[in-house]
């Protein structure tokens, strides 16, 4: 049984689960199969469910997000370098490493925290062979200039796309753009299958290669035609998805309902930014990410952060550090401070509040209280960081 939610400390997300009955019922029916994995019944109807509710031409089913970039970017053979963002999980970068190949980082703008389209011709060498952009917490990339921007170099697109489950531009699928795209249905994603990920694309050609690579390089019985590993879903995490896809539209509502209420909430305090839905995009609410300028506000995202956890409340500095300042990265030459200086401001402003489904608007107007008692402090001069 689950505590009372007051008794509760309150974490960034809360993953949405099926009916338990139901699952019980999908559970059952997998075991009768005797099917556990390699393409099954569940698999099968979650591939058909997910191309609908996409609505892409081909998808294919991960057990990971991780592992699905890392084999988008092998199918696409890349080579050299790839142009991508600091501003995301190190997971994004790390598929890059994985493949042999150089991360490239290029600055991000600061209303969408997306990379910049504008910086990332000056980052093109012979050896570039890709963009790898991030839609960071659902918000679309400007896509049509990335796409014109490629095809003018002969580079691929290969989009992550964790964040983006749902979301559309001018009515157009987010998952549609590019070569590739990848979504993460990790259970703090909005959808999820428990672990699992998800490839979109266009090119009929890479269902099959794609298949290959998560599955030995297995083509038959007799036949490994190319290199491979073993990136399979299995059947319990697709009866999964395919309950919790009944699901998504309702919490992507929920999501809405609480994002407004933050937003009205926390609308008229100086120096604390909240985001804006964007005309002719629709949302998903993955996350509810604010800014706050401490030379303005007089405190800082630390600050919110530390008093919140004396409430038990759990906010997270996504992205914090940079992608870019990790051990493995940070020796890279496009990693170095001063190179990206929207990204290095973002970071240190950045804090993501808890935003799910069921959680209750009593406690999205408690979080915005607190808050907005930070701001009722004098500002002390010795506070103010100075390179903001
Ligand atoms: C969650 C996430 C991933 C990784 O997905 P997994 O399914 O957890 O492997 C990759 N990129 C971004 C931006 C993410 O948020």
């Amino acid at each position: 049984m689950r505590k009372k939610d007051s008794d509760c400390p309150i974490y960034v997300t809360r993953p949405l689960l099926p009916d338990r009955k139901e699952y019980y019922k999908k559970v059952n029916e997998v075991f009768d199969s005797g099917f556990l994995t390699n393409q099954g019944a569940q698999l099968q109807q979650f591939e058909k469910a997910l191309r609908e509710f996409l609505h892409v031409t081909h998808v294919m089913a991960f057990c990971n997000g991780t592992l699905a970039l890392q084999l988008a970017c092998k199918a696409l053979d890349l080579k050299g370098e790839v142009i991508t963002t600091p501003f995301t999980f190190p997971a994004t970068t790390h598929a890059i490493s994985w493949n042999g190949l150089t991360p490239v980082f290029c600055d991000i703008e600061p209303d969408t925290f997306n990379i910049n389209p504008d910086k990332i011709e000056a980052l093109i060498t012979d050896n570039t062979s890709a963009i790898l952009p991030v839609h960071v917490f659902g918000n679309p990339c400007r896509v049509y200039e990335i796409n014109q921007i490629a095809k003018k170099h002969n580079l691929k697109v290969i989009y992550d796309a964790a964040h983006a489950f749902g979301v559309e531009i001018n009515g157009q699928p987010i998952g549609s753009f590019g070569d590739i795209s990848m979504f993460s249905f990790h259970a703090t994603k909005s959808f999820n299958t428990l672990e699992g990920g998800a490839l979109t694309f266009n090119d009929a050609a890479l269902a099959d290669k794609l298949f290959y690579l998560k599955n030995f390089g297995i083509k038959s019985e007799t036949e490994v035609v190319s290199i491979g590993t073993n990136a399979k879903m299995n059947e319990l995490q697709a009866a999964f998805g395919l309950l919790v896809l009944d699901k998504i539209n309702e919490e992507i509502q929920k999501r809405k309902e609480l994002t407004k209420q933050y937003r009205e909430r926390l609308k008229n305090i100086p120096g604390l930014r909240c985001l804006h839905d964007i005309e002719g995009v629709k949302h998903n609410y993955q996350y509810f990410p604010i800014i706050i300028d401490e030379t303005k506000a007089g405190f800082s995202r630390n600050d919110i952060y530390e008093e919140l956890k004396k409430y038990k409340v759990y906010s997270r500095k996504y992205f914090y550090p940079l992608a870019s300042q990790v051990t493995c990265y940070r020796e890279l030459t496009s990693a170095s401070k001063g190179g990206l200086p929207v990204a290095e401001r973002i970071t240190q402003s950045i804090l993501c509040l808890p935003l799910y489904g069921e959680l209750p608007i009593p406690v999205v107007a408690r979080i915005a209280e607190i808050i907005i008692s930070l701001s009722g402090r004098p500002i002390l001069k010795g506070r103010v960081s100075k390179d903001y």
